[in-house]
């Protein structure tokens, strides 16, 4: 079926559906959102560009970060966790935002395992959970699940919790740009289906939960979904978004020679259980680098492991290694990672892990508050693509399961309670975008240069070539594919990224200037907020505290 198109690119809808509240994605954040919702009475449709499953929260491996009321190591408590998370953010948490949060979390999990998540023993007799450590985390405090495979299990539970409530999901399906009322409150969505047919859902509450932007890079260790998508969408909208700059590369996602696209994660767990990381001469790369060894937290690992790359006997080496030949058990306790090993032809209990830093967590996004209300009325953000104040520069490891379990629920409490308010506009009012088409890069050339210039190590000059090369090759072009309104987003979000990098003159956190090697609190301790300028530009606003708009 085509359907018509006007002469600004727009297409007429073929159909329109209502709900009360619309969730675009399927991970953690959206189906804790969805099912909880649902509890609460309200009307919900999910709607997934993939497969129910497909998204980050399927691969994540380490675990979740939780305090359980009981078991825990004698000296640690929540307060010690949110210590690390601050200590991890690197002074640009919102310390309300990270208590609160990190506070929610024994009850979050107790939830998920009532909705049926199995998490490891400690033994086969015990009760208690089984817990790991992993970079920046001064205890044991990770719970898992499958060994390595703590991901799949939390979206197992949540995709069969949905199925069993009957929340309806609506799969391959992309959401477009937000439906808006001529006040600029957001009422609904516009979605294209795989074949380019555009539908709209009109509903007074549109809910963000479409995970990261890993794509913008060549190696990355997300899947093909993560294109940042619903941060594009929501700076459309007119939201405010900040910390944007801050994309944590994992310090060892498996190096195989020429690799692009997802790679293989090497979960931290296997340095908190003694694998040590080395360079080609065997030489251990963390040594008196951190009081934390290889435990540093991951900004300072990957950066480190960096360093060591370029200065490298004979040249630039793109890898070290992870040496975890004296863990005891290893295809057992990580079962995934010893799968992604064996098939590119590495034994880990014989011989080093050949590991490389990869585009791994986007620590900024839409600004929200802790129960997701984002600047914009009726748009609302949880998960990876919100910037609640949690992570600041640096997220901790196994924060994020937790920040989409205890967010998802909240801000499914605060959808309820502005609708019983009265507080969100009629879906009626919402009008379709006057314009659908957008600048567009071509997403290799992006990859390619995001990569070079905008990863770890960046400088004045090469931020300005990520400008020049976007400027010259972006085309405008009309949102009618899935693949064009993925470029799209990828093309606004590297700008963004690059306004704010080009801009915060220090190394903090993931951000890491070898022009401004040094952390600079006076001049740099706040995040930088980005909005879209009239003409769609994204555009830096005056530094103040994220607090004061969300
Ligand atoms: C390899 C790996 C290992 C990790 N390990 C851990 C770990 O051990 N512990 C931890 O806490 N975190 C870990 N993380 C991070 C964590 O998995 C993610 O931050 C988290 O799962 C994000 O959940 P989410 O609900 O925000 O988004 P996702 O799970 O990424 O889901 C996004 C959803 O949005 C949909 N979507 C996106 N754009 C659109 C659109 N335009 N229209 C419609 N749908 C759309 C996608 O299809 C998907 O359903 C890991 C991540 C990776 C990649």
């Amino acid at each position: 079926m085509s359907d018509p198109v006007n002469v600004y690119g727009t297409k007429t809808p073929v159909w329109d559906a209502r709900a009360d509240l619309v969730v675009i994605g399927s991970g953690v954040a959206g189906l804790t959102a969805a099912l909880h919702a649902q509890e609460l009475g309200l009307q919900v449709l999910v709607v997934t560009k993939a497969a129910v499953e497909d998204g980050n929260t399927r691969w994540a491996q380490g675990g979740v970060a939780v305090v359980m009321d009981g078991e825990h190591d004698d000296d640690d408590s929540v307060a010690k966790h949110a210590e690390d998370t601050l200590t991890a953010g690197a002074g640009l948490c919102d310390e309300d935002a990270v208590r609160l949060i990190i506070g929610g979390g024994p009850a979050a999990v107790a939830r998920l395992r009532d909705r049926g998540a199995r998490f490891d023993a400690a033994d086969a007799d015990s009760a208690e959970l089984a817990r790991t450590r992993e970079g920046g985390h001064s205890a044991f405090r990770v719970i898992h699940a499958g060994g390595d495979a703590t991901g799949a299990e939390v979206e197992r539970t949540l995709v069969a919790r949905t199925a069993d409530r009957r929340v309806p999901v609506l799969e391959r399906h992309i959401a477009v740009d937000a439906l808006r009322t001529p006040l600029g409150e957001v009422v609904g969505v516009t979605v294209l289906d795989s074949s380019g047919v555009l539908g709209v859902v009109r509903a007074p509450a549109v809910l963000l939960a479409s995970g990261g932007v890993g794509q913008l890079y060549q190696a990355t260790s997300n899947p093909e979904i993560a294109t940042g998508d619903g941060l594009a969408l929501a700076l459309r909208a007119g939201a405010l978004a900040a910390d944007v700059e801050f994309v944590q590369f994992h310090p060892t996602v498996l190096f195989t020679p020429g690799a692009r696209g997802r790679c293989p994660l090497v979960t931290e767990a296997i340095r908190g259980e003694g694998a040590t990381l080395i360079d080609a001469t065997g030489a251990p790369v963390m040594r008196g680098v951190h009081p934390l060894g290889d435990l540093a937290p991951r900004d300072v690992v990957s950066a480190a492991i960096t360093r060591r790359m370029t200065l490298a006997p004979g040249g630039v080496d793109d890898h070290v290694f992870l040496d975890a030949t004296g863990i005891p058990g290893f295809a057992k306790r990580f079962p995934t990672v010893h799968a992604a090993c064996v098939a590119v032809g590495v034994d880990p209990a014989g011989e080093p892990i050949p590991v490389t830093p990869a585009a791994h967590f986007a620590c900024g996004g839409v600004v929200t508050s802790v129960d997701g209300r984002s600047s914009v009325r009726g748009l609302y953000a949880a998960g990876e693509v919100a910037k609640t104040g949690l992570h600041g520069a640096n997220r901790l490891a196994s924060n994020s399961l937790l920040e989409g379990l205890v967010v998802g629920q909240r801000v499914a409490e605060a959808v309820a309670a502005d609708l019983a308010a009265g507080l969100l506009a009629n879906p009626k009012f919402g009008v379709l975008p006057s314009v659908m088409t957008a600048p567009v890069a071509e997403r290799d050339s992006l990859q390619r240069v995001m990569s070079r210039y905008g990863a770890i190590g960046r400088d004045t000059d090469g931020l300005a070539v990520i400008s020049s090369v976007l400027d010259l090759s972006t085309l405008d072009t009309p949102l009618w594919t899935h693949e064009a309104v993925e470029d799209a987003a990828l093309t606004l979000v590297a700008q963004a990224l690059v306004t704010a990098a080009a801009r915060r003159t220090e190394s903090r956190g993931c951000h890491v200037r070898s022009d401004f090697p040094d952390r600079d609190d006076a001049a740099w301790s706040h995040s930088q907020l980005i909005r879209l300028s009239p003409s769609g530009h994204p555009v830096l606003t005056d530094p103040i505290l994220v607090e004061d708009v969300a």
